[in-house]
């Protein structure tokens, strides 16, 4: 129920589930049960041909179809999610990132307030501040409920403005605030909110954003509410803070983990499962994978078509790892380079930008290569 908050212009909603919602849900993943699969299809293949075009060689192109990957993949889980509500089954939950949440987010809608044509004379101007925060959470889920909160501030703002995300951390919760400079929410549409369906938008709308976002935030744990007056919105969702490290990458729908940035990276190991066993992993993430089984082959590899990253054991027979790090250093001193290792307690004094001691778990590799 809505009260009047500290100006009479300011209404105040913390949201609390009402009796019928779950059902409802319940109707909606019932339904989408049915559909789940055939959409699936279909997103899987404008996953695929987005997977093709993040190799192209233009780095715009290049950002655009790593976006509409995502997009695809949060679809996928979208529909999973819409399904496990038919059987009620919970969402998995990683640490995550709710900075980085937000960041991504942000990349996804930037072609709703950016405007590439530069023929809109409404501009939108974007503030992020965001503090470090990690949260228990299933990344697609928060990803989408930060979407459908960017998308609504947009939405409200049709002359342009300004559009706010704060992520902040407050005693044991992190508080993400993403508010407009719209022209507020009428006082006959604030009780109705998060209510499934319910949208003032006409067929523009599909009345869930909110419902998902306010369903999400309360199985993380957290809560969701919102602030208006006539010169703008503010919802607030408060999640409690994770205490373990937040992983760096969101799982697909297939739960295998992606790369946030895919490269063309080059695998030397002498080993042939090791090898086998890298490229599938990185391949898997979406990088493009050239693979070598010895250092001198590696180093003939990179000769003539270079790689966006190495990977390199460091025990070979004949050029081992550490001259083969060194090698490519000399070559193309910005190409990152990983060096992985059995040897306990080999961390430091290589030519190289990180040691990873085997064994490691896949998104360790991973994230070291995103981070570099
Ligand atoms: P949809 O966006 O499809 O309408 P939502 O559940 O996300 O569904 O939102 C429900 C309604 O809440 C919207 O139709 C709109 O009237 C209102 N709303 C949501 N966010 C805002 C906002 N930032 N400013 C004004 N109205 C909003």
């Amino acid at each position: 129920m809505a009260e009047q908050g500290a100006s009479p212009a300011n209404w105040v909603l913390p949201f609390t589930p009402h009796a019928g919602e779950s059902d409802r849900l319940r109707t909606i993943g019932a339904l989408a049960a049915g559909l789940a699969h055939d959409v699936n299809n279909l997103l899987s293949t404008v996953a695929g041909h987005a997977q093709l075009l993040t190799r192209d060689p233009a780095p715009e192109v290049q950002r655009r179809a790593e976006a509409i990957l995502r997009a695809a993949r949060d679809g996928g889980a979208l529909l999973s999610r819409l399904v496990q509500h038919a059987r009620a089954a919970p969402s998995p939950a990683q640490p995550t990132s709710l900075a980085q949440a937000v960041r991504d987010a942000l990349e996804v809608t930037r072609p709703r307030w950016t405007d590439p044509t530069m023929m809109n004379p409404h501009q939108f101007l974007v503030n992020a501040e965001l503090d470090d925060a990690t949260v228990l959470a299933d990344p697609a889920e928060l990803g989408e409920v930060l979407v459908n909160l960017i998308l609504n501030a947009c939405d409200a703002m049709p002359m342009g403005g300004t559009l706010t995300v704060c992520v902040e951390r407050v005693g044991a919760n992190a508080r993400l605030t993403v508010s407009d400079t719209g022209s507020g929410i009428a006082q006959d549409v604030l009780p109705r909110l998060f209510e499934p369906f319910f949208t003032t938008k006409g067929p523009a709308g599909n009345g869930l954003g909110l419902a998902m976002a306010s369903r999400a935030t309360r199985e993380m744990g957290g809560s969701i509410s919102v602030v208006t007056s006539d010169s703008g919105t503010t919802f607030t969702v408060e999640l409690p803070l994770c205490m373990q490290p937040a992983l760096v990458r969101t799982s697909s729908p297939h739960g295998t983990t992606r790369a946030r940035y895919p490269r063309h990276v080059l695998v030397i190991e002498d080993d042939a499962d090791n090898r086998e066993l890298f490229a599938e992993l990185l391949e898997q993430a979406g990088h493009r994978v050239t693979t070598a089984g010895s250092g001198t082959a590696g180093l003939e590899a990179f000769r003539q078509n270079g790689a966006d990253a190495v990977v390199t054991d460091l025990s070979m027979d004949g050029l081992d790892g550490r001259a083969v790090a060194a090698q490519i250093k000399a070559l193309a001193p910005q190409t990152p380079v990983v060096l992985v290792t059995g040897w306990a307690g080999a961390s430091g004094g290589y030519a190289v930008d990180r040691v990873l001691p085997k064994p490691f778990e896949p998104e360790v590799l991973l994230r070291a290569l995103d981070e570099m």
